[in-house]
């Protein structure tokens, strides 16, 4: 199956998820995460209309997208994985959603930055909702006294929560915490949902799903 055909299958079942739990189909946006993936296996996708990408590395979305927007200035690239401090000048710079805002510390790099660039990203929470060790993100527990860190001593806005469930254990139970945790604190988006689960996370509220594998193939 190529990218255009993958990409054509999810839009399709996303479209059907989200209508059998009687959602509106707009509501619920595709990050097409192309990290791996180089400019000629992206530009496909690019013709075929999809214009918001996920990448999990700063250096590698510095290296590819810069020349993919300059012939597609609409595009929306949404950082998706681990960010270090010192390269938070780069990431304001360079995305339009970052979604793993996961410690005091990145918060306040993220502040500064967008103070120093006048460039406002929109920030997502990561929750580590499976509690994992190896895992980046906030606590469940810790959700509340971080945003309310984030809002007010950062003066950031934070658009919604994103998580990635631990890969060994059913989805739903860490979708339907995510959902709840971001009614707790007030804010509406919700990013959840990979390439095997994201019909799931649409019957859950998922308002962005991260899809890769399902468009691209396995990466190598
Ligand atoms: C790679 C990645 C995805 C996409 O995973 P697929 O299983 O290929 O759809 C989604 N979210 C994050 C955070 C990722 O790193």
């Amino acid at each position: 199956m190529s990218a255009v055909e993958g990409l054509r299958q999810v839009e399709m079942l996303m479209e059907r998820a989200a209508r059998d739990a009687g959602r509106d189909p707009a509501a619920v946006k595709l990050v097409c995460v192309s990290k791996t993936h180089d400019g000629a296996a992206i530009l496909p996708v690019l013709a075929a209309g999809c214009r918001i990408f996920g990448e999990n590395r700063v250096q590698e979305a510095a290296g590819k997208w810069p020349a993919l927007r300059a012939s597609h200035p609409d595009i929306e690239l949404h950082l998706i994985g681990p960010l270090q401090s010192n390269k938070a000048g780069d990431a304001v710079r360079l995305f339009d959603v970052i979604e793993t805002v996961d410690r005091e510390k990145i918060a306040r790099a993220l502040a500064d930055e967008m103070a120093r660039q006048n460039r406002f990203p929109r920030l997502f929470v990561q929750v580590n909702t499976g509690a994992e060790p190896q895992k980046a993100g906030i606590l469940p527990g810790d959700v509340k006294d971080f945003m309310q860190f984030c809002r007010e001593s950062c003066g950031l806005v934070i658009s919604g929560l994103m998580c990635i469930p631990p890969a060994a254990e059913q989805a739903s139970p860490h979708f339907a915490l995510l959902a709840r945790l971001a009614a707790e604190v007030g804010v509406s988006g919700l990013s959840m949902g990979m390439s095997h689960d994201y019909a799931l996370a649409i019957a859950l509220g998922a308002t962005q799903v991260r899809v890769g594998s399902a468009i691209f193939g396995a990466r190598t």
